[in-house]
Formats: C-alpha cells, structure tokens, sequence
C-alpha cells in the first residue's frame, strides 16, 4: 500500500498540521508501506514562496521521511487536462458504479433507484457562469463546517436551454466547470469514525472541477494525483470526511473512463481537529502555535511529537518521544484508541498535562 503526506504550502505547519503528518506517517511506516510527498500548490494564489521547504525541513526535524522526489501539483497541468477530457461526452446519469460484493472497509456507490430527474441528458461536466454571489443568494445558509451546496441553477440552464449555454460559451462568459452529481449514495468505513454514507446530491452537490479563473479545484487533482500516483491509504483531517464521499464518485468515473483499472479503493482514516484555546480550529495564520516559532523558542522535535502523539491518543501524557519510537505503539494500538474518543480536541492553556512552552503559546 502507498501513502501520502499533501500539505498546502499556504504557511508554516502548526501543531494540528504536524499532527496529521505524524499519523500518517505512523499509518503507512508501522506496515512498511511507501509514502509520497505531494506539494499541494495547485491554489496558486494562496501559495507562499517557500512554504514547501519550510514543510519539508519541518518534517525532515521531527523525523518524518518520505520516498522519491516531492510530486508538486503546479507542474502536473498536463494530467488534470488529460483526465479532464476523459469526461467529454459522459453524461451524469451513466452509471459507472456498480454493486458488488462489498469487502468491508471500502466505499462503494450505491445507486438508489431513482435517478435525480434533471439528471437525464445532463452532461457529466458541466459550465457554470454564477458567481459567488449568485450561488450565495440561491442556497440555504450555509451549516457546519460552510461546505455550500450548489443550488444547481446552471445544471438546470443546461437542460432547459442549451442553447443559450453555447451562446454564452460562444461569447466567452466566464464560467467554471462543474461535475454533476448523481443521486447516489457513497459508502465507507473510515478507520477512526467509522461507518460513514454521504448522499451525492444531497450532502455534497455539483463541485468546481475547474475554477472560473482556469485553476482546477482541489478535489478534482487530489482525486487524479491519488489515483496516478497508486495512494491507497489516506490520512488526514476530519473536515475532508464528506470530501471522501465526493472523491470517491470522480475516483469511480475516472476508473470508468478508462484511467486507471486496477486501481483498489483506498483505506481511509480521518482524524479529529485541533482547537486553539478559544475554541476555534488552528489557522496556519497563528503564528505562535507554528514550527517556526516553537523551534525557535527551543522546543524539541520529540517534544512536538510527544504532543502529537498524546493529540492521537496514543499516550496518555505529552512526554516527549521520538516519531520512531511511536512505531511499535502504532503497531500495537494503531487506530483504535482515536477511534474510541475521536472528539475534535482543544488546547487548554489550563489544562494542567499541558506542557508549560505549549500552555504559553495557545
Ligand atoms: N492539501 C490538503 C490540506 O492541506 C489536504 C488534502 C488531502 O489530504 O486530501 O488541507
């Protein structure tokens, strides 16, 4: 199996951001799996000049290796174009997955027995010419975590009147891509929060494959990346659970355009967040909880680690350890003590197991 390390080089990694890397880490070097480092910079704009040697100096300190060369997104336009054009002439009501005999642990389509009615003839990939407002002022307020389901004003265009959607394409209309959403419901079961089911068209909605500034959206290239790249085992923050769902659908219509046959479903594990003192999920933009300023402050890298490794729930105290000597834990525990108490966790600065470089910080 093959996993991956994809940080964002939008900053410096904080805690939360280490956190994840570890368990990672943890998942596919306690197997002797590979592991992958993609450099997620496919988000140009929010790139910063650097930010991917800091992260890999980051890791390289607390001893979290890697094999090959760092795959960055930016120079892989050529493969998102490529898998972009298997989707011409597809349509969103073929169905591409199909039930089987589900081994336990892999998520799986399960089509309902309607198909959503403004599905019919709907292209798979569609053009989107609303803005951000416009989809603001259609849709319900946002809940949760502020994932915006597209109230499908463009897919309905498309079917009423294609006509005025090649007239506006004719005339350059800026306009996204979308991918349309069947009514379908996926399946997995994920090693810390088990059994999960998002319905497609419900829960996730049609999603930008290619923004309308011609960058291609995040869910699209991780999706194309893990598939290229053979990552079977994924690790990473609970906020992407129901992105899972909707990877899963561009995984299997990706399979089903022919790149990829003998691709196996990946096993994932979604770990909880971390909060920062007053609650709120840590931001790259909070400097004092960042690697640069802990280690400038003198914090060691088995410090660091001990935190992670207590976040995971696989000490009972922050003592501080060296990632490889979290292996033989990680064999022994693996997920299951997360999984038993997989609430998101907040860094209390009166909390008296905080370590005291730690309890300054937050
Ligand atoms: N690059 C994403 C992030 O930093 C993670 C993507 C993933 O793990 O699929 O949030």
């Amino acid at each position: 199996m093959t996993g991956r390390f994809a940080p964002t080089p939008s900053g410096r990694m904080h805690i939360g951001n280490m956190t994840a890397m570890l368990a990672a880490w943890l998942d596919s070097r306690a197997r002797g799996q590979r592991m992958l480092l993609r450099i997620e910079d496919i988000d140009t704009p929010r790139v910063l000049p650097d930010a991917d040697r800091w992260i890999m100096d980051d890791l390289d300190w607390l001893g979290l290796d890697w094999d090959g060369e760092p795959v960055y997104q930016s120079q892989r336009i050529d493969l998102y174009e490529q898998a972009l054009r298997t989707f011409d002439g597809q349509c969103a009501d073929d169905s591409p997955i199909e039930i089987d005999m589900v081994p336990r642990e892999t998520p799986t389509g399960v089509r309902s027995d309607d198909v959503a009615p403004d599905t019919a003839r709907i292209p798979l990939v569609y053009p989107c010419f609303c803005s951000r407002a416009d989809i603001r002022a259609a849709s319900a307020p946002q809940e949760g975590d502020g994932f915006q389901i597209y109230p499908g004003t463009c897919r309905r265009l498309m079917r009423d009147r294609p006509d005025m959607v090649r007239e506006r394409l004719a005339r350059g209309d800026r306009h996204s891509l979308r991918i349309a959403m069947p009514d379908i419901a996926v399946s997995f079961d994920d090693a810390v929060f088990g059994p999960q089911s998002f319905d497609l068209a419900h829960d996730i909605g049609d999603s930008v494959i290619r923004r309308s500034d011609g960058l291609f959206g995040y869910q699209f290239v991780v999706t194309v990346d893990d598939l290229a790249m053979g990552v079977d085992s994924i690790v990473r923050g609970r906020d992407l659970l129901h992105s899972t769902a909707l990877q899963t659908y561009i995984r299997e219509r990706l399979i089903a355009a022919g790149r990829d046959d003998g691709a196996a479903h990946p096993a994932y594990a979604h770990i909880p967040l971390i909060d920062n003192a007053a609650g709120r999920r840590l931001a790259k933009r909070e400097r004092s909880l960042d690697m640069g300023a802990l280690r400038s402050r003198g914090v060691t890298a088995a410090q660091v680690t001990g935190v992670c490794a207590w976040l995971l729930r696989l000490a009972e105290t922050p003592e501080p350890i060296a990632a490889h000597d979290l292996l033989d834990v990680f064999r022994a525990d693996g997920w299951k003590p997360l999984r038993a108490e997989h609430a998101d966790r907040r860094l209390d600065p009166d909390d008296p197991l905080l370590p005291r470089w730690l309890a300054d910080a937050v």
